[in-house]
Formats: C-alpha cells, structure tokens, sequence
C-alpha cells in the first residue's frame, strides 16, 4: 500500500504536497517524492526513506508550482531501489507526471504487450511504469493539442480495460490539467478535498482526508469506482464514471491500514475500530473467557481494545510500551530480523501484568511473528493466561491489490487453521473477528475481503498469483 496526494491551484502548492505527505507517512516508509509543474517543467525529487529524510534539508521555493503531486511507498511490487520511487514523468509525446496506489495483477502481460506492439521496454520493475505507458499511448490517440475530457475519459476508460488490479492514480498532464482516476472496483481509497486561497480555489485529492485537515481543505467526497476526474486548466471540473464494475472497497482499510481520524465512505476510521472491538465482545462471551483486564499491541489496536472493554465492562490498561524509533518489523524480510524486531519494539509493563488474565488485542495476525512473541514476553513478565484476540478475521488468502501478504506460504492462517494457530503461538485462548460480523458491518454497500474468503472482485487465476509471490519473493531478496 502507498500513500498519494495531488494539488491543483493558481498559487504554490508545493508547501501542501510536502507538509501533506508527512499525514500520509503511515501509509509507506519504504520511499518518498513529490513533482511540481510551473507551466515550464517539471521539478522532481524522491528518494529512500521517511518524508522528512527526502524533504528535510529541502529549499521548497526550488520546488513551487502550482500544480503538484506526492507519493509515499510501501514496496509491495518491485524492488526496494530508489529507481522505484514515486512520480514518474515523462516529457515525450507530451509532459506528463503521474502517482499510484494499488497493485497491477497483469503485469507480465501488460509488459510483453508494449514490448511486442510498441517496443516499449520498462527501466522499473513498478507497476506504475505499466500505467503510464499505457496511458499515455492512449491519450496519444485522442487529439490533445486543446482541452477535451471526453478524449481523456476515453483514454482512461482504455487504460482501465488494460489495467488489472487495484489502483488510484494522480497525473499532471503538462498545460492541461489534473486527471484522477480508480479502478473500475474502487478498491482502493481516494478522496477529494478543495479550499479557497489568496489565489482562489485550488483542489486536492489524497489517500486519506486527515491530510487534508492540517492543510486547511475542506473534504468533498471520495472518489467513485471507475470515476476519473479531470481540473482543466481553467479550474473546471469534469468527471465521469469510465468503466464501473461491482464496487470493492478494501476492509483492511478500515482495520489496519487507514489513520484513524480519516474518514472513508463517510465512516470515521476510529469508529469502525471501536465497533469491530465491540463485536469482538460476543465471540469472548461465548467463550466464557473472563479476562482480567484487556491491553492493545500499539499502535494499530487501542480502538479496537477500547471497543471490546466497554463492551465486556473489563479495564482497559496500556499494558505493552513500544519504542517508535525501531524499524519496521512486518516488512523485513528476514524472519529472525522480525522476531528480535518485536522483542526491541514492544515491552509489556510488569506491574500492570503481573498475575493477570490478559486479553491482548492486536488489528491481525499475518505470519504470527507478533502475537508469538507477545505471547512469550507476557508470560515472562507474569501474566497467568494470555488470550489473543485479531480484529479482522483470519487471513487466509494473500492480498494482489497492494497490501503486503502475498505469499501464502507466509500467511500462518492459509496453513493452519485457528486450533492449531492458538497452539503455534502458545496462546490459552484464540479469539477472531467472525467474517459474518464484519460482513454485517458493510451490509449496506459491497466491500473487498478477498484476504478473508478468497473473492477476488477483478477475478484472478491460479498462474497470476503465483506469478504475483513470486515477483515478491524476488524483490524481497
Ligand atoms: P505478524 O507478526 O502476524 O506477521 O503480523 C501482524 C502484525 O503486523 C500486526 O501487529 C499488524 O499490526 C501488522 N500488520 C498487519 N498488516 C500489515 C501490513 O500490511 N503492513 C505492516 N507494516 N504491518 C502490518
Ligand atoms: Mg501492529
């Protein structure tokens, strides 16, 4: 999953797109970018790293322009190799910058395809590689010497029937305009935003809507599946609904992936978590657990934790300290980097465990690195049973749309089933969301739980998986 956010104005917005990634850290710090466009070029900067290792010894009035695009990675396609990093532009046929969040599933295909019919040959191993060519050799097919979103809707409707997979997408299209678009599902977030400056209008479209708080944006709406929008450059709005199909909407987002003060689909984020907490309460119940009071693995599960000690009238207590400063523990590739990482980056507190029964909420189990360890430490420091509870229900199948649990043999719940996993990370008891009670929860509109019951929305095959693992194994050497 990445994290992507464009500005469109009269003024300089290259302040909003470096101030707005920082909002959207959470979504990749893998590597960071940003272009600008002052109407003569573009201005481009990306590298490895967190937003302010790239931006903070940056001199912005280099980088203003009215017009600008950011990018936040987490690598899931290509490798880890500042090549990858986001934007891309390209000055030929025409000036064009583009962003992606989401995952292409037809890779292989899309890349012999422009190799064979126009020779083109890819620098990157990155998806968005893929979307711009063919982007771009469709809009060369319309006649873009004026402004004319029907030809750019078209070029987007083909780029869409070219594409599979999840994906959002923010381009610069050099003196025309801004063009965003999703896929057909909508897997993927993205919403829009406007505010009115010393210079007028100028709009923005994000991942998420709490990076529009901080930057003074209104919130307008997300974004459709299959819509594309496009601000010509007179600060016209043009959108339509390219290629729709049944919308997808990835629960994870609500789980595990979003901040919690974003609002998505017109649902608070923290509240999703608070609810799923209080689900969770009815599984406990049958269970006729009785924990003495229920901690949260920071800082993913605090709202979940909260919801389900409401719930079970149990004390909440912030019973594991965490040290922010350690790298990433899910995403290194090695399984012993993993399991000290944990060890470094989470302390339960001894006098709050101590002789307790404890319910230890955490937003998923993946591989079972996490909760293992936990499981371990808690009982070092004391505690007399350990129950581990997972928001989201097993993952059992891996995510192709940009979320990184794409190999199955690294899934623990694809493997084993839930007895056997309680056993593996020597837990007393094992409690999961209930795919049903999530379910309920998005009863009113269709949503992707791919992870959860192997649906694919954009329909997948065999073949395409295992290539899709094993371009991950690849690049995860
Ligand atoms: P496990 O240790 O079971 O492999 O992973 C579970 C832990 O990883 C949980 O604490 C969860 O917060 C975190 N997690 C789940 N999904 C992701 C993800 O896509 N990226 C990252 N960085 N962490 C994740
Ligand atoms: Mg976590």
């Amino acid at each position: 999953m990445c994290g992507i956010l464009g500005f469109f104005g009269r003024g300089d917005v290259s302040h909003d797109v470096i101030n707005g990634l920082t909002a959207l850290q959470h979504r990749g710090q893998d590597a960071a970018g940003a272009v600008t466009f002052d109407s003569n070029r573009f201005k481009l900067k990306k590298g490895l790293g967190l937003v302010r290792e790239v931006f903070g010894q940056l001199d912005v009035t280099d980088y203003e322009g009215f017009c600008g695009l950011g990018h936040v990675r987490y690598a899931t396609q290509g490798a880890l190799d500042a090549a990858e990093a986001q934007p891309f532009t390209l000055n030929y046929p025409f000036g064009i910058a583009m962003v992606h969040n989401g995952n292409v599933t037809n890779f292989n295909d899309l890349k012999s395809r422009l190799f064979s019919d126009q020779h083109r040959l890819l620098e990157t191993s990155s998806d968005l590689e893929l979307i711009l060519y063919t982007l771009t050799s469709e809009l060369e097919k319309e006649n873009l010497s004026r402004t004319n979103p029907e030809a750019i809707f078209r070029a987007v409707q083909a780029t869409q029937l070219a594409i599979e997979g999840a994906y959002c997408t923010i381009t610069i299209l050099a003196n025309l305009g801004l063009l965003v678009f999703a896929d057909p599902w909508g897997i993927r977030p993205l919403v829009m935003g406007r505010k009115f400056s010393d210079h007028g209008l100028v709009y923005g479209f994000a991942s998420e809507s709490s990076c529009f708080d901080f930057l003074g944006y209104e919130t307008v709406r997300d974004l459709k599946a299959g819509e594309a929008v496009f601000i010509d450059s007179d600060m016209q709005l043009h959108s339509s609904i390219c290629e729709r199909r049944k919308e997808s909407f990835c629960v994870f987002e609500y789980i595990y992936f979003a901040r919690e003060d974003s609002i998505m689909n017109g649902r608070l984020v923290a509240g999703e978590r608070v609810q799923m907490g209080r689900q969770l309460a009815k599984t406990f119940q049958e269970s006729a657990l009785e924990p003495d009071i229920i901690i949260d693995v920071p800082a993913s599960a605090y709202f979940f934790a909260s919801g389900l000690a409401e719930k079970l009238n149990v004390p909440y207590r912030r019973g594991l300290a965490k040290n922010n400063h350690v790298g990433r523990s899910f995403i290194s590739p090695n399984q012993s980097d993993r399991e000290n990482m944990v060890r470094q980056k989470l302390n339960p507190i001894r006098d709050i465990i101590k002789d307790k029964k404890i319910a230890v909420v955490d937003d998923s189990i993946v591989r079972g690195t996490t909760s293992k360890h936990l499981v371990r430490l808690l009982r070092e420091k004391g505690a007399r049973e350990v129950y581990v509870v997972s928001a989201s229900p097993p993952i059992k199948f891996p995510c192709i749309y940009g979320i990184d649990m794409s190999i199955r043999r690294e899934i623990i719940a694809a493997n084993y089933n839930v007895h056997d996993i309680g056993r593996y990370i020597e837990a007393d008891a094992i409690i999961y969301q209930k795919l049903d009670d999530l379910k309920e929860m998005y009863s009113d509109c269709s949503s992707c739980y791919a992870c959860f019951d192997g649906c694919y929305p954009t329909g997948i095959t065999l073949e395409a998986i295992e290539a899709i693992e094993a371009d991950r194994l690849q690049s995860k050497r």
